[in-house]
Order: structure tokens, then sequence, then C-alpha cells
């Protein structure tokens, strides 16, 4: 009995599962029926190139969306192919999708129907010839700016556009290569086990291979229309799928590359998306180029002799490293107060520094992958909001430091009647409001808003802000200013005493190196706190563990080892030699990756016992 034996009977298990799971999410789509009733007029319609959308189906959607107060409407061709129709269940849960604000948008990427206020405040084109693959793009948008309102539906009518293997490759590699990387290679690595499997145990690997087949009719009979030659074409295009988008991806090189030879002789402009794109990654280098030719060092203000949270002149060194995230050059030191255990960056970032740092970090060339993170977090946001309830049932709430506010808009299905405002600088604040995740946007720093905005709130939260704060003191000065009696303080910061930092020396994630510029003990926030009259009702320390230091470290390795040639900071150039170590690194990584992981959720238990965790939270009350 050996794992070859088994393969097959988890696999066909798994299948079997699978299928049932996915057959529940496709036989709860709604199926429009006709209406008679004219289209809103605020009701517009996106659609891929070569689909029919008749008037007919356009009216029963407007119908479906007006009665159901939707703002987004994905519809869904009845006439779908079956490994269509099949992905359209893998990637949407049609039973949490509507009501699930933080869910990446998704859908058959056929047609939509969208109002004229969201698709303008989205900035969405109106058009009717979009690729597929530009659909996935333009459904993720609108998802966020109407994630309450978004839906999908099956629209009889609505015929599809013609579809081959190559691009549904695509459409599933733009959808999960920054949300659920693993799912592009699991059918590829689940068909390989299976066909290696055979010969150990031949039964299981018929019923595998039969599951195979037959779950694509299995879960979409009586939803999608089944042709007899699916029979064959269908299991096809889904094992051929990898290979032919690799076929492809090397065809359409080989047509741009002679398209643009063929431009450039004719002395025609090239592509003008690429020559932009290009321009603008050559003008990013140039200036992170510049901004680092001087040397990193006077990004650095003067090193300060003494403790700035206790004025003691007793330090140690706890950490010489570099960015190990971004790789950005400079070295940081972090210095421990050895009379109050405060752990502060010495010698500082100065402004100019830390814009310079931040930059690109969530925004910029890394946006589409911190957007990802957040998606994939949204259990620990509301988390975050819940911690509140015993306490208060809160009306307004100020998040402090909101960022694009995905704090906001996931703690709404925690608490749907609260108004969730937010402080942060003007950019990101725009952005949120514009998306409809915060209601009232306060831009610039929170210090200069506490008066003006004394005694409006039930809760101020500072979710990982107070660490990378330049003036926590003054933050809490104004935390003290702006809650009325009886107001709460909820915060959450790097636990600097957890088992990450001792065991993980420099890879631990939680000194956040640059953007830290301290980390608080426990104990010192609390008796800061209780200095302004803010009594702590609620310690959170193991409770608040977030897996992931581990997998986090191995990144951080391998970004040492093997940074990614690309980095517009990096000073040498993107040459073959340096793409391919770092994709042997990468491979050589897959082992150390997947057991971190691993062992990351197995000690996730041990870790939120005792003070452990890598992360803590405080609720304070305004006593008054
Ligand atoms: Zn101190």
């Amino acid at each position: 009995m050996t794992v070859w034996f088994w393969l097959p009977v988890v696999i066909a298990i798994s299948l079997l599962l699978n299928g049932l799971r996915l057959r529940g999410r496709l036989r709860r789509l709604d199926t429009l029926p006709a209406s008679g009733r004219p289209v809103d007029p605020d009701h517009l319609f996106i659609c891929a190139e070569g689909v029919q959308l008749t008037d007919a189906a356009r009216r029963a959607a407007s119908y479906h969306a007006s009665r159901e107060r939707l703002d987004v409407l994905d519809l869904v061709p009845a006439d779908l192919t079956i490994e269509r129709a099949l992905d359209v269940a893998r990637m949407v849960d049609t039973r949490t999708y509507r009501n699930d604000r933080m869910a990446a948008g998704r859908g058959a990427f056929q047609a939509l129907l969208v109002r004229a206020e969201v698709a303008r405040r989205a900035g969405v084109e109106i058009r009717d010839d979009y690729t597929a693959v530009e659909l996935v793009e333009v459904t993720e948008r609108l998802k966020r700016y109407a994630p309450g309102s978004t839906d999908l539906a099956v629209l009889p009518g609505l015929r599809a556009a013609r579809d081959d293997a190559a691009s549904r490759a695509r459409v599933q590699k733009r959808a999960w290569e920054e949300t659920r990387p693993l799912r592009l290679v699991l059918p590829t690595l689940r068909d390989l086990a299976i066909g290696l499997s055979f010969h150990e145990n031949r039964p299981w690997g018929f019923a595998a291979m039969a599951l195979f087949w037959c779950q694509p009719f299995f879960v979409c009979l009586g939803r999608v229309p089944v042709a007899p030659r699916d029979l064959i074409r269908a299991p096809i295009v889904r094992l051929l799928s990898g290979p032919l988008f690799a076929l492809d991806a090397v065809r359409t090189w080989r047509r741009e590359t002679k398209a643009a030879a063929a431009a450039k002789a004719a002395g025609r402009a090239p592509d003008p998306v690429k020559e932009r794109k290009k321009a603008e990654a050559a003008q990013r280098r140039d200036r992170y180029q510049h901004e680092f030719a001087a040397g990193p060092e006077r990004y650095l203000q003067p090193p300060r002799p003494d403790c700035p949270w206790c004025g003691s002149y007793d330090l140690a060194i706890r950490l010489i490293t570099k960015d190990l995230e971004q790789r950005k050059p400079g070295r940081f030191q972090l210095d421990e107060c050895q009379e109050c255990g405060h752990i502060f960056q010495n010698p500082r970032l100065s402004l100019t520094g830390t814009a310079i740092y931040e930059r690109d970090r969530r925004d910029g060339i890394n946006a589409e992958q911190y957007e990802a993170a957040q998606a994939n977090n949204a259990a620990l946001l509301r988390a975050r909001a819940e911690i509140v309830r015993p306490f208060v049932l809160p009306r307004t709430w100020l998040d402090v430091g909101t960022g694009l506010g995905h704090f906001c808009n996931a703690a709404r299905s925690v608490w749907p009647r609260t108004v969730f405002d937010g402080v942060g600088p003007d950019r990101t604040i725009s952005e949120a409001e514009r998306r409809g995740w915060v209601d009232t946007a306060y831009r610039g720093r929170f210090t200069d808003h506490a008066a003006r905005v004394a005694g409006l709130y039930d809760v101020i939260s500072m979710f990982n802000y107070l660490e990378r704060s330049r003036d926590p003191s003054a933050e809490l000065d104004g935390v003290a200013k702006a809650l009325g009696p009886g107001g709460f303080l909820v915060a959450e910061l790097p636990n600097p005493h957890g088992l990450g930092a001792r065991w993980l020396g420099r890879l631990w994630r939680g000194w956040a190196v640059p953007a830290a510029k301290q980390l608080i003990p426990v104990d010192n926030l609390v008796a800061a706190l209780e200095d302004r009259g803010l009594r702590t009702v609620l310690v959170q320390i193991g409770p608040a563990h977030q897996p992931g230091d581990l997998l986090s470290a191995v990144g951080m390795a391998i970004q040492a080892i093997a940074p990614s040639p690309t980095q517009p900071w990096s000073e040498e150039r993107a040459v073959a030699v340096r793409w391919l170590w770092r994709a042997l690194v990468l491979l050589a990584a897959i082992g150390p990756a997947i057991l971190a992981g691993i062992v990351g959720a197995v000690a996730a238990g041990f870790m939120r016992t005792d003070s452990r965790s890598n992360t803590y939270r405080i609720v304070a009350r305004k006593e008054g």
C-alpha cells in the first residue's frame, strides 16, 4: 500500500465532493424571466466582442436589476460551453456572492449590466468589444464600486461569444494569478497524478478518470444545454488547456514581434499600449535610480541618544537589517530601550525617505497584489470589527490610517447600520470615498483633525497604524481629545515579545522594516492610555495571532537570494541569467513554502496561547 495506491482514491472522492459543491452553486443561479417593461435609462450594457444581446434580453436584465436593487449584474449566457459554466461555478460562490463585500468580482465575463453612476465612479468605459480577459478586469473593478449590490444571473436569449481553450486559460490566469495562484496548476497536477498512479490501483484509477470525464456534465446538467459532442470535446479541452495556453502564448509573442518589426521597417508607430507601459517602467526606474544615486543614507535623520518613549539613555541594538520585503537600498537599525522595552528605528527615516520607501509597496506596481492580499484577509478584517461587540453598539466609527478603506468595507457586513469614516493621505482616502467604502473622508493627518471631530465617534480604530506613525504620543493625545466620554479606542499592533520576533530574527515580518518606526510593548501602551484617561477594557494577545509568519519568512529569504529582476530600484539590469536564477530559486522554494504553510497552520493553536502571538489588540474606554 503506497501513496500511489491511495492517490486515485483520494482524487476520486474529492472529484465527487467538488462536483456536488459546484452543482449546488450553479443550481442557485437565478434564471431571468422575460419582461415587457422598457429598459431603465440608467442601466448600461457592457459586452465582450461577439456576444449578442437582444432587446428582449436587455429588458429582462434591467427588470431583474431594478427589482433586486442591483447596481451590477453579470449576465451568464444560457448557451455557455460546459467548461466555461464549470469555471463560473469554480470562481463564484453563488450562495454568498451578493452579500460578500470583499469577494473579488467574478462571473461569466460575457456581458454585464451596470448602473450609469457606478460605471462613472469606477471609470469603466461602456463598450461592446471587450475581450474576455479585459472583462475580468472590468468585473473586478465594478464589484469594488458596488460591493453589496453585485450579482449574476442566467439570461436566456443571450448568445455567448465563440470560445477556445487558449482564451479560457487566459481568463483563468488573469482571474487567479494574484488571488488563488494554486488553482492554476492544481487541475494539471491532478491529471498527472491520475495518470502516474494508474498501474498501482487500476480500479480506482478508472473511477477517478470516469469521474473526471463526467464531472462537467454532472455539474451542468439542467443548467447549461449539453450536446452529445461535448462528451468528447469538453474533457479534451480541459486536459489540453495548459499546453494550449503555452502554445498560444508563444504564437502571440511571435506575431507581436513580427508586427513590431514590420511597423518599424515601415516607419509606423508600434503598439501604443505597450510603448506607454515601457515608457512608464523606464520613467519609474530613472526616478528611483536618481533618488538613490547619492546613497540611501541621505534619507536618514541624525540618530538620537535617548529613548523617545521614556527618555532613558540606556539603549541596545536590537536588529540591523536591509529592507527584506522589497529590497530597496539601505540598512536600518532598530534600538531597544533597556529601561522600558520600547523598540524604535534609529536613525529614523526622514519624511522624504518614508515616501520613497512606501511608494510601490501598496500602490503602483504592487497595487493589484495589495488588493488581492486584502481580499484574502476578509475574515481578519471582520474579526477586527467584531472586537467591540461586548462593549458598545457603534453608530459612528472612525478608522485612522484606513488606506483604501478595506477595513471599513468589510466591517459594514458586521455593522450594517454604522457610519464608517476614515482618515488618510489624500490619494488613498479619495479612492476609498469614490468606492463608497468610507462615508466621510478626512484628508491628511489624524492629529490635525482630532479637535474638529471631538465627541463625534463611538469608536476610533488604529489597525497597524501606531507602529508606523512618526509620533505615537501625539496620536494618543489626539485620540484622547477626539473621543467623548464612553468612547472606545481599538488598536492592533505587532507584538515584539511574541515567538516570531524571537525565533525568526530578521525574517520576522512584524519588524516591517523600514515602514515601522517603532514597536510598542503592550504594557507601555496600556500605561500611556491610562495617563490620558483611557482605561483598557480588553487586551487580546493570543487570539489576535495571524498565521503566515513562516511563509513570509520563506518569501523574504527568496527575495534576499534572488530578488525579482524587474525591480526599478535595483542597480542591476534585468538580464536572462538573473531570470533563470530567480526561476531556479522559486522552484527550489516550493517544498519549503508548502512546509512553512503547513507548520504555520498546525502551530496556529499553539501560537494563540499565552503571549506567543505575533499581534496584539487592545480596546480602551475614555472615562469621563
Ligand atoms: Zn524607554
